[in-house]
């Protein structure tokens, strides 16, 4: 089972990402943890990608693919994962299709939460992480629009369209039902 989860910045992945890996029993792989888990360590990876998420632009994606590259071909990820934050760029969606070439695999299906700009905002600005400032918000979202949103079009027919607005547990409900679960 694999699967990408893609949407705006605040859109909730992460929230229903670690619901499903717990229901499905695959791994939740979160570019943004992985990230996060390098700058709390200092590694050099995350001493590169901090100036760029505290400023809300993107990490430069070979810097990027390498580290997802290394958590794909890790055991656990062997049958399966769940893929939020990558790709987020038409470019990371075709390293991503290469690599899961190379492996004999295949995606089953994207699943796009929908949400509107005024409640990603409202989310973040509540959920107060370090990049969520007012300015670095509307710098994600600029690069949502103009770096990921083509993603849609991009996947075409194995976007799985989920209505992200609502309780958690009504739209993990609405996922599962959206992937046939
Ligand atoms: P959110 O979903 O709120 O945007 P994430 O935790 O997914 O938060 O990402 C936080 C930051 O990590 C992004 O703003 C970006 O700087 C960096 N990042 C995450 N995924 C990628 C990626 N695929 N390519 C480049 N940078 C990324």
């Amino acid at each position: 089972m694999r699967y990408v989860l893609l949407g705006p910045p605040g859109a909730g992945k992460g929230t229903q990402a670690a619901i499903l890996s717990e229901k499905l029993g695959v791994p939740h792989i979160s570019t943004g943890d992985l990230f996060r888990a390098n700058i709390g360590q200092g590694t050099p990876l995350g001493v590169e990608a901090k100036s760029y998420i505290d400023a809300g632009k993107l990490v430069p994606t070979d810097v990027t693919a390498r580290m997802v590259e290394d958590r794909l071909n890790q055991d656990d990820a062997a049958n399966g994962f769940l893929l939020d934050g990558f790709p987020r760029t038409v470019e990371q969606a075709d390293i991503l299709a290469d690599l899961l070439e190379k492996k004999g695999q295949k995606l089953d299906g994207v699943i796009n939460f929908e949400v509107s700009e005024d409640v990603v905002v409202e989310r973040m600005l509540a959920r107060g992480r370090a990049d969520d400032n007012e300015e670095t918000i509307r710098t994600r979202l600029g690069v949502y629009r103009d770096e990921t949103f083509p993603l849609i079009q991009h996947y075409g027919d194995d976007i799985i369209n989920v209505k992200a607005e609502g309780t958690v547990e009504e739209i993990n409900e609405r996922t599962l039902k959206a992937m046939g679960k």
